[in-house]
């Protein structure tokens, strides 16, 4: 369901005037106020072609003229801040280091009084350069996406991919103060689940959080996961399935099971008080028993034990919109309202438009999605 800018421009403040709020429909996840993060994608173009997220070739690329441009996010993030209160920003792609202008971008958000937390999720391939001017155009943390420490399999997981310069590209985002750091990593199974225990090592010596997440089928590996016709054809991601989205399934390794193979090489893990942490997101936090880790180990777990009852997050995609699930496909169109509606009213209708697209959200997701993450902003 896609709702759009004649709704909000002119629909809605009508029937707001006229019904009274409907209980239950504003509260837990699905009212506005608890939303705290917005998920930026500035675009759906990537210099890696994981092989659970893109196909190899024969991706078509939203035309430039559909992007929303800086001053667009920008009016965007002002709404949410201004009316909604939301003052979390994490900035998402495709790979958004490679949409020419992100350090202007940055800065530009960070001009915005109120934002609390501005962060970016990055394969850390064009880290090395980009570390330092982000920092100094206002980022403040990065998490850098990570499926294998092993050269060899990288490559072939990301299928161009050169590890040792996404380490590198780490280490400048560590040298450069983007804390805390993070690295998440896709679990598979039987195709980087003994790279956990290295991944696990690693919080010895770093203070890094390494956080393992869950594969979800979604775009076409979502046509080999979910109930027979239960995905109508024209919600279906772009074509071309590819490596683990044509394994399905087959391809989760649940939270249980890669606690268990971390446990067995490296003993016992600790659970850590969410609460004295910051900034875990929907993560599972833990730290290893032995020796004195100073970094944290956490598993998002969307499949084995969806967290949609305390959700608090809203995406925005490249084309402007507004999206309430990675799953499911609750829209909102808003770059209808930023490229029609004047500049009185268009604060109200992006505000409107933000709490809409909430109420779509699920109660619980589906277990599979109609679009792949890079098209959505993951
Ligand atoms: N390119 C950036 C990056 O690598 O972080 C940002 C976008 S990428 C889509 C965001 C995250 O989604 C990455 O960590 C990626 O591994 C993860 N991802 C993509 N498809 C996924 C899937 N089907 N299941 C689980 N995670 C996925």
């Amino acid at each position: 369901m896609r709702l759009s800018c004649y709704y909000f421009i002119v629909k809605l403040p009508l029937v707001m005037l006229a019904v009274p709020a409907i209980p239950g429909l504003e509260t837990g996840p699905r009212s506005i106020s608890a939303v705290r993060v917005l998920r930026i994608s500035i675009t759906d173009r990537c210099n890696f072609r994981c092989v659970y997220c893109m196909p190899e070739e024969g991706t078509r690329w939203l035309p430039k003229e559909n992007l929303l441009t800086f001053e667009e996010i920008v009016d965007v993030a002002r709404a949410a801040i201004e009316i909604h209160g939301i003052r979390r920003f994490k900035i998402t792609g495709g790979e958004p280091t490679v949409r020419r202008g992100l350090v202007e971008l940055v800065a530009r958000l960070r001009r915005i009084p109120g934002i609390e937390d501005l962060s970016l999720t990055t394969n850390g391939l064009l880290l090395e350069s980009l570390a330092r001017p982000l920092k100094e155009a206002g980022l403040d943390r990065v998490t850098v996406s990570i499926d294998s420490l092993q050269p060899d399999r990288f490559l072939r997981i990301t299928r161009t991919g050169d590890l040792r310069t996404v380490l590198r590209g780490l280490d400048r985002a560590e040298d450069a103060g983007l804390y805390p750091l993070k690295i998440n990593c896709v679990t598979m199974r039987g195709i980087n689940d003994d790279d956990l225990p290295d991944f696990a090592r690693l919080t010895f010596g770093r203070r890094i959080t390494v956080r393992f997440i869950e594969y979800m089928p979604l775009g076409d590996a979502a046509l080999l996961d979910a109930p027979r016709n239960s995905i109508d054809p024209s919600e279906r991601g772009p074509a071309g399935g590819c490596g683990a989205q044509d394994r399905g399934a087959d391809s989760l390794l649940s939270e249980a099971d890669a606690r268990t193979r971390i446990e067995e090489n490296l003993g016992p893990l600790l659970p850590v008080d969410r609460d004295t942490e910051a900034g875990v997101g929907p993560a599972n936090v833990y730290r290893l028993a032995l020796g004195n880790p100073v970094g944290r180990i956490g598993f998002i777990s969307a499949m084995s034990a969806p967290f949609c009852a305390t959700c608090n997050r809203l995406r925005l995609t490249a084309e402007g919109v507004l999206r309430s699930c990675l799953f499911e496909g609750g829209e909102v169109d808003v770059r209808s309202i930023l490229r029609s509606a004047h500049l009185g009213s268009k604060q109200t209708a992006l505000a409107n438009a933000m709490a809409e697209c909430v109420r779509l959200k699920p109660e619980v997701h589906s277990r599979h999605g109609n679009q792949q993450m890079s098209r959505i902003g993951g």
